[in-house]
């Protein structure tokens, strides 16, 4: 195959006809038509019983609800797609606003199916899921359903609930949105005092002054807004544990957990483990202290980059064609039906890299499940870090292809699920490249990019858990301080990183700073990162051990995730038992001997400086 036969611009005109047609715009109107009908009739729903006329009733509704789904999902991409070519087409923007129209019909349909489900008694639901083929391949969907509804206030107060929440808690997260958008620094760029938004203020810089002013100008401009956020924080988390207590629920926990279709044993034992485990990574701050030639690390040292040392060259360019062929060839590696996946996709027009202006920022892959095909979205800047990229969204193609024959309501899997696939592509890929590396300094940069990744899913992201498990816990005798945030926060971060870091190194205003605790529609934000984080880790790691035949386990798991609580997708696929530390051994384990190697290769480089 030559290299022109991978294009850098995506295929969509065979998916669907352009959103500026007629003939689209004819699809679009009488598929919202079709949707708001459906909506309507779910109003009226049969009992869930055995009765025959209720279940034939129950088999066309489905089968239409299914379909629906899927060409929701469809329109959704498809503009998804348009508008992140071309960010400023205001047709693009229109469209995907009318789409969003949508959202309270599927939400009506969701609402009095769940409620439907809720009448039923647990013999009657069993008696009636085994009473049709067509309800029983949708089971466990309709059981997740079910489960949800136990989790919902009676049917008038919902409503009502619902429509006050539109003042009330996602009022107070657009209010920290408003804030955050609206916030500027004033920070030191060349001897001048420049203004500029947080974002755009980086901890990157090789001169440590530079990274320490920027991280304190960035301070100064969000503790200006720490007590209003405050006031945010208390009333969003306020709502949830007025609800919670209004449907029962005792554990502020439950909620996210069942989001993340896992067991409260699971979490814990994840995280005994990593505190555990993680001490590990004391010695990573060890040795890159000493790379970068200071006492102890602060907070803004964990972003720094690698001195540039006698010898390193890092300006190699990595062109699309030989990174397609670098992606393809190590999935190769692991199994052949990855790696045709990959070069399938590569090829045939089933990703946009294309480096130009008028793009999104970013990276997505995204489903079009009624053609059963995927289109990933991003921009290639000739980077081993855009390479990774590319392999990171080529993982989660690869999880919507094998989930592509499933039922469509089995193709869904959770936030701690989502990231397996992507995040264990990207091991696939490191590792190859590690071993390929050709210099002691390339191979010490992919290992402390893979560590940095490491100290984000073990110790921040456990220090956010922390935070936000503790306030909820002190939430509930009454509101807080900023002033008590910022201690809670601190000593979270204590915790989490094992006191690793400088006495006056922390970031105690983080909690101002971190959008994550102001998602309204969803509490703990965190946990699941580190979950998937971990799993993928341990994937890998059980695959290390095994034979070729890993390859069909890994399809299975993926295939689990749609149709599986967490623990029974791991335990019928790898047999290991998520709610006990082995697995998370094992996932921990990689990041041991990474570290084991990046400490051995500062010691060597530092030592063949020393004697120069
Ligand atoms: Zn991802």
């Amino acid at each position: 195959m030559t290299d022109s036969t991978f294009p850098v611009k995506w295929d969509l005109a065979s998916l669907a006809p352009a959103p500026t047609t007629t003939v689209f715009r004819e699809l679009l109107d009488q598929f919202k038509q079709t949707l708001a009908n459906f909506a309507q009739s779910t109003n009226n729903l049969p009992a869930v019983d055995q009765n025959r006329e209720n279940v034939r009733r129950w088999v066309t509704l489905l089968e239409q609800y299914e379909q629906l789904d899927a060409q929701a999902t469809d329109l959704k991409a498809l503009i998804e797609c348009y508008m992140a070519a071309d960010a400023e087409c205001k047709a693009y923007q229109q469209l995907q606003a009318e789409l969003a129209t949508l959202t309270p019909h599927r939400e009506l349909i969701a609402t009095n199916i769940e409620f439907a489900l809720k009448e039923a008694s647990d013999e009657q639901f069993e008696e009636w899921v085994s009473s049709a083929d067509e309800i029983e391949r949708n089971a466990f969907f309709l059981k997740i359903r079910r489960r949800n509804s136990s989790l919902r206030l009676p049917k008038s107060q919902e409503v009502l609930a619902a429509d006050l929440a539109v003042d009330g808690i996602h009022a107070w997260s657009r209010l920290y949105d408003r804030l955050s958008g609206s916030l500027k620094v004033q920070v030191q760029e060349k001897g001048k005092v420049v203004t500029r938004s947080p974002g755009q203020v980086q901890f990157d810089s090789p001169q440590r002054h530079v990274r320490e002013n920027n991280f304190h100008a960035v301070d100064v401009a969000w503790s200006t807004v720490a007590d209003t956020c405050a006031e945010a924080l208390n009333h969003i988390s306020g709502t949830r544990l007025t609800t919670y207590r209004h449907v029962g629920l005792c554990d502020h926990l439950e909620s996210p957990l069942r989001h993340n279709r896992m067991k409260r044993e699971t979490l814990d034992s994840m995280w005994s483990t990593i505190t555990a485990g993680k001490g590990v990574l004391k010695e990573y701050f060890n040795s890159k202290s000493k790379l970068l030639g200071i006492d102890r690390m602060a907070w803004y040292d964990l972003t720094a980059p690698l001195p540039s040392l006698p010898g390193s060259s890092t300006s190699d360019e990595l062109s699309y064609e030989t990174a397609c062929e670098q992606i393809i060839d190590s999935f190769q590696g692991f199994s052949p039906d990855f790696g045709d996946f990959a070069r399938m996709a590569l090829t045939k027009g089933w990703v946009e890299a294309e480096n130009r202006s008028g793009k999104h920022q970013g990276a997505f892959c995204t489903g079009f499940p009624t053609a059963k095909q995927s289109r990933i979205f991003m921009t290639y800047t000739n980077s081993a870090d855009s390479m990774s990229t590319l392999a990171h969204e080529l993982g989660h193609a690869y999880h919507s292809w094998v989930l592509r024959d499933q039922p469509v309501f089995l193709q869904d899997y959770p936030m701690n699920l989502a990231e397996t696939a992507s995040t264990f592509a990207e091991a696939v890929l490191g590792e190859q490249r590690l071993k390929n590396a050709r210099t002691d300094y390339e191979r010490l940069q992919l290992l402390d990019a893979m560590l940095a990744d490491s100290v984000v899913f073990l110790m921040n992201i456990h220090a956010r858990f922390i935070f936000e498990d503790n306030f909820h816990k002190e939430r509930v005798k009454g509101e807080l301080t900023s002033d008590q945030l910022n201690v809670l926060m601190e000593t979270a971060q204590k915790t989490a990183y094992r006191d690793a870091l400088a006495e006056d190194g922390w970031n105690p205003r983080f909690w101002v700073s971190k959008l994550h605790f102001y998602i309204s529609s969803l509490p703990f934000y965190n946990f699941p990162y580190t979950f998937g984080y971990l799993l993928s880790m341990g994937v890998y790691a059980v695959g290390q051990d095994s034979g070729k035949e890993f390859a069909e386990t890994y399809r299975k798991l993926l295939i689990a995730t749609g149709c599986q609580e967490a623990e029974d997708a791991v335990q019928s696929t790898l047999g290991f038992d998520l709610t006990k530390p082995d697995f998370w051994v094992k996932s921990l384990h990689i990041i041991s001997s990474r570290v084991r190697q990046y400490s051995a290769l500062t010691d060597y480089i530092l030592s063949k400086l020393n004697s120069i």
